[in-house]
């Protein structure tokens, strides 16, 4: 990609971060600025837009040092003050939990969604995956306690996250990189044995590319041929799928052929078959059928003469990109595209399950915009009624907004909310009518003797902890009634 001219604007950006943090320093020992640099260039790299980019030199600067996000609206504008706020607003609230490893399935599920639901620009998604990779890329320098719960967590969130988002390239760099951390002895053994059958497969697999290649040129097929390497964890995860036998796993040599256009995908997949034999059910049309995250491609494996077992993936330039780069390839190559066709109605051309993270950011500019925006319709902003507060051990519950106490109590537990003596908010003592705010920490207190109250009823807000109220209170009257009789 041709490295577009430094804006004005972007240095100006570097020198306030230079400035902001002179005399901090990371782990390895380098000046903290090595750290918002690296991230930008990141998001250069993955073709991110001018504010984004700006964003991220600056990411770091409101959480920790006296840099203010005014200062940053003042100089930069509302977009970029918007992007660092929301960044920030992320960590902030990632701080208030406790370690992936002691996180109920439920939690880890809200993590993800936590991330959506505050990144409601995609964009504040794109910078914290760029903040993590290079944090993940110099995680060396970090004690080892710290080294596994980074890695774990970038492993079961992150990478799950850039996957969603068809950020390929991304995700098999930071699972890898993870891996290693989380489980060095395995990542090794799997490492070696990837490094040995490629070894062993090396030879016919350049026969397979000359016999290819002249007959794709036979039928003036322009192409471009290239070997594709497995990831670790993916080898890792699919081992475990197959009791640990390696000869079932069919794509260890995978080559990969990028052609102009969808016809001639199919073309070649004609080619490919009447050179070898296509394994029986090992033809997968992604290319009609797109995956979950809007991936393309068509698979086949195949058996060579000498019963070597190759996987082909066949795919046009710009699949090619969406695959690799994901919704960060969507901004360089079809914001504009996008814009215009959605201004026009169309926007079937995009892969159908990237159109929420479309519909997502353009709610959330109507919404910066202070423009009226139909909630209802968007059925994926399923977040922005939401509120997350956490438990004292860091759990996170998500709750509608102008929920009180009682309803997070019931939501814990029915027994919790049955037995509610008092509540503390954020460390002090509150009241049973205080609306719950975005990131509190709740804690209730409950005494067995307590029972439910009727005068409860106008202090709850969901219609989920209304019910069990309900529920319980008609039980204590049968019960009552039950005793006089
Ligand atoms: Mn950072």
């Amino acid at each position: 990609m041709e490295k577009p001219k430094e804006s004005e604007r972007v240095l100006r950006a570097v020198e306030l971060a230079k400035k902001a943090h002179e005399g901090q320093f990371r782990k390895t020992g380098e000046p903290y600025i090595v750290h918002p640099m690296a991230v930008k260039k990141i998001l250069e790299e993955w073709g991110m837009d001018e504010d984004t980019i700006i964003a991220g030199v600056l990411h770091d600067t409101v959480e920790d040092t006296s840099v203010t996000l005014d200062d940053i609206r003042k100089e930069f504008g509302e977009s970029v003050a918007f992007l660092v706020d929301g960044v920030t607003k992320l960590s902030t609230a990632r701080a208030g939990m406790r370690d992936i490893d002691t996180y109920l399935p439920e939690t880890k599920d809200n993590f993800l969604r936590l991330l959506i639901a505050l990144g409601a620009d995609i964009r504040v998604l794109i910078i914290k995956l760029a903040d993590r990779l290079h944090n993940i890329r110099t995680l060396s320098a970090l004690p080892p306690d710290k080294q596994k719960k980074i890695a774990k967590e970038t492993l079961e969130v992150f990478a799950p996250l850039a996957d969603r988002l068809n950020m390929g390239q991304l995700r098999v760099e930071m699972s890898d990189l993870a891996f290693k951390y989380v489980d060095p002895k395995r990542y090794d053994y799997l490492k070696n044995l990837i490094e040995e059958h490629n070894r062993q497969a090396a030879k016919s697999l350049k026969k397979i590319e000359g016999e290819i290649s002249e007959a794709l040129k036979k039928e003036k097929i322009k192409f471009e041929l290239s070997g594709r390497v497995k990831s670790i964890y993916s080898l890792h995860k699919k081992m475990a799928k197959h009791n640990q036998n390696i000869n079932e796993i069919y794509d260890l040599t995978a080559l990969r052929i990028i052609v102009e256009d969808v016809t001639t995908c199919y073309l070649v997949l004609g080619v490919i078959h009447s050179l070898y034999t296509p394994m029986e059910g090992r033809v997968k049309d992604y290319i009609a059928m797109p995956k979950q995250n809007g991936y393309q491609s068509i698979h086949t494996t195949v058996i060579t003469e000498d019963k070597r077992v190759v996987e082909f993936q066949i795919r046009t330039r710009e699949m090619h990109e969406y695959a690799e780069r994901g919704l960060a390839a969507s901004f360089y190559y079809n914001e504009q595209k996008v814009t215009e066709n959605y201004k026009a109605g169309k926007i079937e051309h995009l892969p159908t399950n990237l159109l929420w993270i479309t519909e997502l950011q353009q709610t959330a500019a109507k919404l910066r915009e202070g423009k009226k925006v139909d909630l209802e319709k968007l059925k994926l902003n399923l977040f922005a009624d939401k509120i997350f507060v956490y438990t004292p051990k860091g759990d996170i519950v998500d709750l509608p907004k102008g929920s009180l106490p009682l309803d997070f109590a019931y939501r814990l537990h029915s027994e919790i909310g049955d037995h509610v003596v008092g509540v503390k908010i954020n460390g002090k003592m509150s009241n049973l009518n205080k609306k719950l705010e975005q990131g509190d920490i709740v804690e209730i207190l409950t005494s067995k003797n307590q029972t439910p109250k009727e005068s409860w009823l106008s202090k709850i807000f969901t219609s989920h902890a209304r019910a069990k109220l309900l529920h319980r209170l008609n039980e204590k009257e049968h019960q009552e009634q039950g005793k006089k009789k």
